[in-house]
């Protein structure tokens, strides 16, 4: 007999011509014959009714389905939606093109390009604003790394969550559709700053739309 190598199955013999051939596994002895139902572990008459009982005590609890689109169910307060740019209360715009929101992003769905604000063309406080902001929600994760790294609060997410689209330029919202709309008391930028300096943004700011909100429920009543 030649002898096997290392890790491989023994080689068949050389003179194996003309001896019997072996016999192989034996053939399973109650192997099911095509065309009879499979044998059941229990042959309780009661099997079908058990199985109808998971649907009878289904019925009775409540529904739990969702009437999706027609009558849709408001998301948790804290759900991250779409993004929104938010405004001063003069309307002005609160994004400084500082660009913080789109380095902080892990998936790289923000572009911010920043240009300087003039006395005769102002749409922010400060020095700078942001000239193009577009968010690409075929990239976004909903992860809110983005209104976090915002300096100013001006990004914030709504709870707005119908984003699907069959067209992908248009997952790409830009400015304009992305800037909150102007309230009452809000004017169109550009204009001069109406608050105050600079600093009176954000010191004096949250007073000025509390006062703002004061007189238009007492002009309400
Ligand atoms: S939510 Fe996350 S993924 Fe979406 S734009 Fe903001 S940082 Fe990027
Ligand atoms: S949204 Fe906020 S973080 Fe992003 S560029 Fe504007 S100010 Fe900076």
């Amino acid at each position: 007999m030649s002898e096997s190598e290392p890790g491989l199955p023994e080689r068949v013999p050389d003179d194996w011509a003309g001896q019997p051939v072996p016999a192989g596994p034996p053939e399973p002895a109650t192997a099911p014959v095509p065309g009879t139902p499979l044998a059941s572990p229990s042959n309780s008459p009661l099997d079908p009714v058990k199985g109808f009982g998971v649907t009878f005590r289904t019925m009775f609890k409540p529904v739990v389905t969702e009437d999706y689109p027609r009558n849709p169910r408001p998301p948790a307060s804290r759900y991250h939606g779409r993004h929104q740019l938010n405004r001063h209360p003069d309307g002005l715009e609160k994004c400084v093109g500082c660009e913080l929101c789109a380095w902080a992003c892990p998936a790289d769905a923000i572009f911010v390009e920043g240009a300087d604000n003039t006395e005769e063309a102002r749409f922010s406080p400060g020095e700078r604003y942001a000239k193009n902001y577009q968010i690409n929600y075929l990239r976004c994760i909903g992860c809110g790394l983005c209104i976090e790294a915002c300096p100013t609060r001006s990004l914030t997410m709504t709870n707005e969550y119908e984003l699907a689209d069959d067209e992908r330029q248009r997952l790409i919202w830009t400015k304009d559709m992305l800037l909150a709309p102007l309230a009452d008391g809000m004017e169109q930028p550009p204009h001069p700053m109406r608050l105050g300096d600079e600093q009176d943004y954000y010191a004096n700011g949250p007073d000025f739309l509390r006062d703002l909100e004061t007189r238009q429920a007492g002009g309400a009543r």
